[in-house]
């Protein structure tokens, strides 16, 4: 039987020539990721067991990004920690705060052209799954998991299942990768995709931006999905050109998928059919289309995270915000994803129109989207954010409430007051 692009990825880390769903294999890593808050536990753990040295200093990235810069002394004890490790070990890919590079994880490994097309990464963060959307295989692990594959530059996986996404059609106005998982997930529910992989395919690809792939790729754990994943193409390839060492120019012959690959379902998706998504608390799944609800007022706007702390999410935001403000009584916080996408906007004149609409730009950072800090939320606020996670209490305290959106929809909610769409203020 034919294989996914996941199987082919499974089976060549492998070293076997097939694999099949439910299949245990032990395969090669190609890099692994550990944050501030997974690392200190897998350091433990790779310590408590006399690891000693890592199996390749080049191929582990560790990022303090969730607490960081640190907001009190366990979060600087934390990266204290993962800091000396990185020093001791001689790690390639340990990422200061400010230094060219840092910024948040997902973010910046695919930027700084640490993942290539057909290669296999995991790291100690659910949302690892975002290179898929550079045909690579990507999945989150736990930080045991991270402790023994970065002594032995191996781990096992069952092979999952995948479900077959055939994407048609043309994004509408205001609608970007961010609406697309989000009605996806809508459709399926946060279990649809249980332990399979999503594999994203049809004409509708080559309509989408890399930034949208990432983004989608992003929210594939949103619905359970081991990993998503997408084929790779002109666009691809482009995006990696300048990035990668040495330069890119060809993904290899046997990524693609086989003819008579087996999928477990297919989804269509018409892009041309999705309107702008929210997310209503506190289920990703819980998504209505804008303009199909009341009004809901809100307190906070938060845009950016590895979700949409990209350039491209940061110049969507600025189209709307400037020349306007942010209404009376509402805060909005800018984070964008990196020091380049920091220093991209500086370039481009866009932190000017943030911090003239009346927003808050802070550093590159997780920060709010887990609650951590640069705008937790008090009992019974209510947020608009371009993050990916709206459970109870996700960023603050356990009455607040979360509504998950695109760049537009939040940058228009900030200066509505309320949760709408930029057709009512451009
Ligand atoms: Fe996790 Fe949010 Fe940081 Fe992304 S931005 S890695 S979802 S805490």
């Amino acid at each position: 039987m034919g294989m996914t692009m996941t199987q082919k990825i499974l089976a060549r880390h492998a070293k076997i020539d097939s694999c099949a769903p439910g299949d245990l294999i032990e395969a090669s890593l190609d890099m692994l990721l550990g944050n501030d808050i997974t690392t200190p536990p897998a350091i433990d753990i790779f310590e408590k067991n006399g690891f000693g040295r890592v199996f390749d200093a080049d191929r582990i990235a560790l990022v303090p990004d969730h607490f960081a810069p640190n907001k009190d002394i366990k979060s600087a004890t934390q990266c204290q920690k993962m800091r000396a490790f990185a020093r001791k070990q001689n790690l390639k890919y340990y990422y200061e705060q400010g230094q060219e590079g840092m910024g948040v994880e997902h973010v910046i490994l695919p930027e700084n052209g640490l993942i290539r097309p057909g290669e296999l990464i995991i790291g100690a963060d659910s949302h690892t799954c975002t290179y898929g959307a550079l045909g690579a295989f990507s999945t989150g692990v736990g930080s045991t998991d991270l402790a023994c594959a970065m002594a032995t530059g191996q781990t096992w996986f069952r092979v999952p299942e995948a479900i077959r996404v055939e994407l048609t059609g043309k994004l509408g106005k205001y609608c970007s990768g961010k609406d697309v998982i989000l009605y996806l997930i809508g459709r399926i529910g946060v279990d649809g995709a249980l332990y399979r992989s999503l594999e994203f395919t049809g004409a509708g690809v080559a309509e989408l931006s890399m930034a949208d792939r990432l983004t989608i790729c992003n929210m594939a754990i949103e619905c359970g999905a081991k990993n998503g994943i997408f084929p790779v193409d002109e666009a691809t390839i482009v995006y990696l050109r300048d990035r990668v060492e040495g330069g890119y120019t060809k993904a290899p012959d046997w990524l693609y998928p086989d003819e008579d690959a087996s999928y477990a379902s297919i989804i269509q998706i018409d892009l041309s059919e999705i309107q702008p998504q929210v997310a209503f608390p506190h289920l990703p799944s819980n998504t209505k289309a804008i303009g199909t609800f009341e009004k809901i007022t809100i307190d906070q706007v938060v845009i950016g995270s590895c979700t949409n702390g990209r350039i491209e999410d940061m110049r969507r935001a600025a189209a709307v915000l400037q020349g306007r403000h942010v209404a009376e009584g509402i805060r909005a916080v800018i984070l964008p994803g990196s020091q380049r996408v920091y220093k991209q906007s500086l370039q481009e004149g866009l932190l000017e129109i943030f911090v003239d609409a009346g927003c808050v730009v802070s550093a590159p950072t997780c920060g709010p989207c887990l609650g951590g800090y640069m705008g937790v939320l008090a009992e019974g606020e209510r947020c608009v954010s371009t993050t990916n996670r709206n459970f109870v209490g996700r960023m603050g305290h356990k009455g607040s409430e979360v509504y998950l959106a695109g760049v537009e929809i939040a940058a228009a909610s900030a200066v509505l007051g309320y949760i709408g769409s930029p057709e009512e203020i451009l």
